[in-house]
């Protein structure tokens, strides 16, 4: 064969794939949100015919034969290409190192964890979900040593989410906050608390949705390729290529910031997924690259910009239009000030700039006990309590408000949450290099996200994955990234609000 045929069905190869995906978004989207409750098994079998159509595609002899043969031309092929080729080998190869058996009991189990999970976070009873969590973190640890066995098996976890990522890392990053950021938190609960009654009372959902898309249209997101909708649990995700993406949010109906800030949050991911080159729709190079480099730009719209003096300003008089009359003695500074109140709370997707990445920290820390060996399954609510004590100072009322929150360990996704917090630093230390660039203040003021919205596109969206995370970070930040810098705009930002 020759390489540009080879090349050829490739593509094919990844347009075809693209076009499963994309059936496969459409109907999990429909699922979480307009299809009617007793359709699940109807949809779980169409699903099921699509992934496993999707899976013998990647998994084939023919296609595991193309990449070889590609892998074994690579000098010969583009940067992209060669790229997508590593891409769709890396999977297959580590697939085959886990032994079928063990492969299957993991899917086997995560179904049914998720189920578990769901009943005993509706009982907040831990215990129902303890044995069944206690086998996911054995196989867990299983696979990694199948894959990588000269590896730590939780470095290999996380390596696995974001590539270069160890614990070593994680416990500079983690170290910083907690030296730092802990103290912080402390000082901030003995000042006066700042007022927020201007964000509670009686928001209706068709008004939110007003104000939703005037902050979409505001920050620039293309609603040609772009809509809303509404589930329990905000998301982004893109149907089949960057040119076609969904974002949803959820209104509360006596508090009018989460839905607002949740808007912007899955906006920064939407605008990170379109905003791949051209030639990358239909390839496995199309969207985001990590985690981390998704969160950096989602949490980059929803707090560091969104959350700015500037934005806020901004933005009232939108929300004044949207609520008449409710905010008509709300002055920009209250406004500024309710929204960036900084209280400790329970569960992590509530949680206000400050306190969220400690909420991140203490999962990182339960996960790295348990690969050790340091903790047992059925002491982890006890530990996730004291964690909570000794960083936020609160005390955990039931398992629904403290280890049963989250659905990632049920899901299999461990190793996973670092990149949440990791995601918020790296956006703190990104504004720098946009402010050497452009006046971002001046932007926002003048309603003009474009500039904004060009800078990052040139610098990090248009690549898709072409660069794994590490790559990027070295392009973005030659200086190498500094957890400092962002607990220092965390502590100067609020420092000034709570008069400290
Ligand atoms: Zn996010």
């Amino acid at each position: 064969m020759e390489v540009s045929q080879a090349v050829e069905k490739l593509m094919a190869l990844q347009s075809k794939m693209s076009a499963y995906r994309h059936a496969l978004s459409i109907l999990y989207t429909d699922g979480v949100t307009v299809a009617p409750k007793e359709t699940t098994a109807n949809r779980s079998h169409t699903m099921g015919i699509l992934n496993e159509e999707m899976y013998k595609l990647s998994t084939g002899e023919e296609t595991i034969s193309l990449l070889e043969f590609l892998d074994g031309h690579k000098e010969e092929l583009t940067k992209k290409q060669a790229r997508m080729v590593y891409l769709m080998l890396k999977s297959n190869r580590e697939l085959q190192k886990i032994p079928m058996d063990i492969y299957l009991e993991y899917q086997k189990l995560l179904v049914e964890g998720d189920a578990l999970w769901h009943d005993a976070k509706e009982k907040s009873d831990f215990s129902l979900f303890a044995p069944v969590l206690g086998r996911i973190f054995e196989l867990t640890k299983q696979m990694a040593a199948f894959v990588a066995p000269e590896k730590d098996p939780y470095d290999y976890w996380l390596d696995k989410y974001e590539r270069g990522l160890t614990k070593a890392s994680c416990d500079r990053f983690f170290g910083v906050l907690k030296e730092r950021l802990v103290p912080f938190i402390a000082k901030i609960a003995e000042k006066p608390q700042v007022d927020d009654s201007c964000l509670h009372g009686d928001f209706p959902a068709w008004q939110q949705e007003k104000l939703a898309y005037k902050l979409m249209d505001f920050i620039g997101i293309d609603r040609g390729h772009c809509a809303l909708s509404t589930t329990e649990h905000p998301f982004t995700t893109s149907y089949g290529s960057h040119l076609d993406v969904r974002i949803t949010t959820n209104y509360r109906p006596h508090k009018v910031d989460p839905s607002m800030f949740s808007v912007i949050h899955e906006g920064g991911h939407a605008m990170y997924e379109m905003g791949s080159a051209e030639d990358l729709a239909y390839t496995v190079l199309d969207g985001g690259t990590s985690m981390s480099i998704h969160e950096s730009q989602s949490r980059f719209y929803e707090n560091i910009l969104g959350r700015s003096e500037v934005f806020t300003a901004k933005v009232l008089p939108m929300v004044r239009e949207c609520f008449p009359g409710k905010f008509d003695d709300v002055t920009p500074e209250q406004f500024y000030k309710a929204i960036n109140k900084v209280e400790p709370s329970f569960i992590r997707i509530d949680a206000d700039e400050v306190t969220y990445s400690l909420h991140v920290m203490i999962r990182y820390e339960i996960e790295k006990k348990i690969f050790a060996g340091e903790v047992a399954i059925d002491d982890l609510p006890a530990l996730w309590n004291s964690l909570m004590k000794e960083y936020l100072g609160l005390e955990v009322p039931d398992d629904k408000h403290g280890v049963l929150q989250d659905s990632h360990w049920a899901n299999g996704n461990i190793g996973y949450f670092p990149s949440y917090a990791l995601g918020s630093a790296y956006g703190a230390q990104f504004i720098g290099k946009m402010r050497a660039d452009l006046d971002v203040d001046k932007a926002i003021e003048a309603g003009d996200f474009a500039a904004i919205n060009a800078w990052n596109r040139e610098h990090i969206w248009q690549y898709g994955s072409l660069y794994e995370p590490d790559e990027l970070l070295a392009m973005l930040l030659p200086e190498g990234f500094d957890p400092n810098v962002y607990v220092d705009y965390l502590i100067e930002k609020y420092s000034k609000i709570y008069d400290l």
